[in-house]
């Protein structure tokens, strides 16, 4: 694609060639957007990081050019579960599944990195009576409710997954919602490519699966709650593929999950294979119209919300948000949304319950507290879970608007 010279460009992490421009700026975000915090001067007072999105004109990844990993800290104050969700926990059975079944994980080594508080790894091995290995420095194990119950066959290592792991050798590796919090994606993919390079003694052939949000999503919807510090590196389906290809990878699926919102790749190495585009990877004029469409929407969007709330607190209508997650965090601090007009956020969670958002400061309650504060409006913040909560709100005997974002 052609680019003006006039432009500023940087150096893309994913394909290394200079050509990302930069398309979208926001400033003093939480850097930290899933972590417990107990009060709310804590939450005021959590740490602010700059977001500058970078296109790139060669491979479609965007990137924030302001990111710096020495601020991120993964420690077990981090809390990401969404299990207590039944939408999400019936996603990732029907996933474990399916994998099990498309590669016939049956007594294989499972590895997965990044594996959270260790769910996913144990449904897979518990389906296919596999053994595996979990990768996370967040993991605790007194919170795992896995990590109790089910260690037959499955270690957790407390650490994030380096080059010193690549003597653990697995059938199948998973890697899914970590790419994106990684700022040099191509240094990673060049890492895993030689953690599995089959050796000439060996028959195992290690299959690849990785999942990441999809930033087509994003650009389409013009999701900028979407838009993290967590989150460095943003993918379609296009840039996923050809870091992919670029690593002499065969990409054997490529495909969206999760009302389109993820974006889930199965690949293997190539190894004299041909490593061709994948027919769902999109053309890069589509993916710069999109990247287009966003720059031009998102100040409309903003202007939609602020005065949305403005409205409904001048009618004296009580907000809360349900979701208290990255997306309520982005939302309310790009917003400028202070407790004085929306004093709370829903969460199934309990683990959250008493807490408060990073940045803007929000209490965090339970469903059961709303039968006590009686709000007007719910804002879902992630619309797949839209029935669920409008079931939790019928048991409760509530009925306030709903509105997805
Ligand atoms: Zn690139």
């Amino acid at each position: 694609m052609q680019l003006n010279p006039d432009v500023p460009t940087h150096v893309c992490p994913n394909c290394c060639n200079n050509r990302a421009v930069v398309f979208y700026q926001v400033d003093q975000l939480p850097i930290h957007t899933v972590q417990l915090l107990r009060s709310r001067q804590e939450a005021l007072d959590a740490p602010l990081g700059n977001i500058t999105l970078g296109f790139c004109h060669t491979c479609g990844f965007i990137t924030n050019l302001s990111f710096d990993p020495d601020t991120l800290q993964y420690n077990n104050n981090y809390d990401n579960t969404r299990r207590h969700s039944h939408t999400f926990s019936g996603f990732e059975k029907e996933l474990a599944v399916y994998l099990v079944n498309r590669y016939a994980l049956h007594g294989k080594t499972i590895l997965e990195i990044g594996c959270g508080q260790g769910e996913f790894i144990t449904t897979l091995c518990e389906i296919g009576n596999n053994v595996g290995v979990g990768f996370d420095p967040a993991f605790v194990r007194q919170r795992s409710s896995v990590g109790l119950t089910s260690q037959a066959g499955i270690t957790f290592i407390q650490d994030v997954y380096s080059e010193k792991y690549a003597n653990y050798r697995g059938d199948f590796v998973v890697c899914k919602m970590t790419l994106e919090h990684l700022p040099e994606t191509a240094v990673f993919l060049n890492m895993m490519r030689r953690a599995i390079e089959p050796k000439a003694n060996l028959e195992l052939e290690t299959i690849l699966f990785f999942q990441v949000p999809n930033t087509r999503h994003l650009l389409n919807e013009v999701a900028f709650w979407d838009i993290h510090y967590e989150h460095c590196s943003y993918f379609t389906p296009a840039s996923l593929g050809y870091l992919f290809r670029q690593h002499n990878l065969e990409i054997l699926d490529l495909y969206t999950g999760f009302d389109d919102q993820y974006i889930m790749i199965e690949a293997r190495p190539a190894n004299g294979r041909l490593s061709t585009p994948h027919p769902n990877e999109e053309p890069l004029e589509e993916l710069a119209d999109d990247v287009v469409h966003f720059t031009k929407i998102y100040p409309q969007k903003l202007s939609y919300w602020r005065n949305a709330i403005s409205e409904w607190r001048a009618r004296g209508q009580k907000v809360v948000l349900w979701g208290a997650g990255s997306k309520s965090v982005s939302f309310l601090t790009t917003l400028g949304i202070t407790t004085t007009h929306l004093k709370y956020v829903v969460d199934v969670n309990p683990r959250k319950i008493g807490t408060h958002i990073a940045g803007t400061g929000q209490k965090i309650i339970s469903p059961q507290f709303l039968e006590i504060y009686r709000p007007d409006i719910v804002i879902v913040m992630n619309p797949i879970y839209q029935d669920e909560v409008r079931h939790t709100l019928y048991e409760l005997d509530l009925t306030p608007q709903i509105i997805g974002v």
